[in-house]
């Protein structure tokens, strides 16, 4: 199982990087692992083409080694913080793509306006107050901007996303890149529409259904 569950963390890791949501080793993926508070990390320094189920660590959610020969990703500690936060999350996705990074380093919001984003990510995707890369700071300004949804861009750094498993935590980092570049485009000229505040409202109560009943 938790050979299953590296590997998962492997193949993901590969992908974000071969469909160029990262380069080279930036990023992390991670999934919570059956013993308390530990989770299987992707290490840092290797590249992410090369990455094998063998390579990823496992280590507590403040980053202490358990079992794994490289050293854990240095955003440990801004998983771990996630999955302490949040029981229902089973994985954590951090990367650097293109149009979310650009919200990001402007500091902008996604707001909600298609209904996809509300019903999967939990509505507008916020952004968390700058903090460095690695710190403690950035672990916390992340789990408190992220709140009860499914996807949070980092202040002038990237995304994270969460997920029932690896694939799922992807799809989210995927989904989160394609809505900041539509919101990019149709904000680049007068009169991009938001959807109307009693919609995302009622969808809003719709994400917390699903999400209550395992997740959407
Ligand atoms: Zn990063």
């Amino acid at each position: 199982m938790a050979l299953g569950l590296k590997a998962a963390v492997a193949e993901v890791a590969r992908t974000m990087h071969r469909d160029g949501l990262v380069v080279g080793s930036a990023g992390n993926v991670s999934a919570r692992a059956e013993g308390e508070s530990t989770m299987h990390i992707t290490p840092t320094r290797v590249p992410y083409a090369d990455l094998q189920a063998e390579h990823v660590v496992t280590v507590t959610f403040a980053g202490d080694p358990i079992e794994g020969e490289g050293l854990p990703s240095s955003e440990s500690l801004m998983h771990g913080a996630i999955y302490a936060a949040r029981p229902d999350v089973q994985a954590v996705v951090h990367a650097h793509p293109v149009h979310a990074s650009a919200m990001a380093v402007r500091r902008e919001s996604i707001p909600a306006f298609v209904d996809e984003q509300v019903v999967y990510l939990g509505g507008e995707v916020a952004v968390s107050s700058y903090a460095p890369a690695a710190s403690k700071d950035l672990a916390e300004r992340a789990v408190a901007a992220l709140g009860e949804r499914r996807a949070v861009l980092l202040a002038n750094h990237g995304t994270l996303t969460v997920g029932r498993d690896p694939v799922d935590a992807l799809e989210m980092t995927r989904l989160t890149e394609r809505l900041a570049h539509i919101w990019l485009l149709a904000s680049s000229r007068p009169g991009a529409q938001r959807l109307p505040r009693d919609l995302v409202d009622a969808e809003i109560e719709l994400y917390r259904m699903m999400q209550s009943e395992g997740g959407v």
